[in-house]
């Protein structure tokens, strides 16, 4: 693994705009490694992590075509928490692990990792160079989610209530992309973040004592990732 690599964390909360945000990146070129599509992936039909929740949740959970009854799991998750740390015991290895394989083998300046919950997760936020937080408020989120999923108010809102709070999400971010209006207005912001990542990618690839830790810029460089 090319530890001088710089590695961007994308978050928000259900519904914020993560996807739409990561699409903008990957246009430019960056390589985007989502651990909700992983997730998926994994509890897919003959998917790695299909075995392992049979054997803890039994057949209940599994549908007919194999993959994970989403719907079924996530009833016996919001019911008892004990049996979401234990399907998170499953799933967080396997999706850490497929995740360290695609940021090793990604190229380009720098990398970004969409994590739903990562402001939630200690070993993500060591992981990251970088933390940018998608931001809207709460109401789009449901209206957004319901129109989306077709999902009750009161679902959407029990997910809302088991994540970080906006303002805690706030609190933790280095950059924040504002999603509370136009979708149109998503694309300046990426452009300018993305100019932004090439910089800070470029001084962390030169090294400490690299071209890009000398100069007026460099002060600023250490001020931000002091935060
Ligand atoms: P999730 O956490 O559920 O995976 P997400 O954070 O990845 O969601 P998206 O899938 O990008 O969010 O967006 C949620 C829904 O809202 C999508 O249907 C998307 O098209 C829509 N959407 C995104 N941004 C806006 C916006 N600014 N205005 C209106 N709709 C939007």
């Amino acid at each position: 693994m090319d530890s001088r690599r710089f590695l961007v964390g994308l978050t928000g909360g259900i519904g914020s705009g993560k996807s739409t945000v990561a699409d903008l990146f990957a246009a430019h070129g960056v390589t985007i490694v989502d651990t909700d599509a992983i997730a998926h992936a994994l509890t897919a039909p003959g998917g790695a992590a299909i075995p392992a929740i049979r054997e803890a949740f039994g057949d209940p959970v599994i549908a007919e075509d194999g993959a994970l009854d989403r719907a079924a799991m996530r009833a016996i998750v919001f019911a008892d928490p004990q049996a979401r740390h234990r399907l998170e015991a499953i799933l967080h290895p396997m999706i850490g692990h497929c995740c360290e394989l695609m940021i090793a083998e990604a190229s380009g300046p720098y990398t970004m990792v969409v994590v739903p919950l990562l402001v939630e997760s200690g070993r993500w936020r060591q992981r990251i160079d970088r933390l940018a937080v998608v931001d809207c408020p709460v109401e789009a989120q449901i209206a957004r989610v319901m129109q989306r999923n077709r999902f009750e108010r009161s679902q959407i809102e029990a997910i809302i209530a088991v994540q970080a709070s906006r303002e805690a999400r706030l609190a933790a971010a280095d950059d924040v992309v504002d999603n509370g209006g136009d979708p149109q207005a998503l694309a300046p912001q990426v452009d300018a973040l993305h100019a932004r990542y090439l910089e800070l990618a470029a001084r962390k690839a030169a090294g400490p004592g690299g071209a890009g830790e000398t100069g007026p810029a460099a002060a600023t460089h250490r001020d931000e990732e002091g935060r």
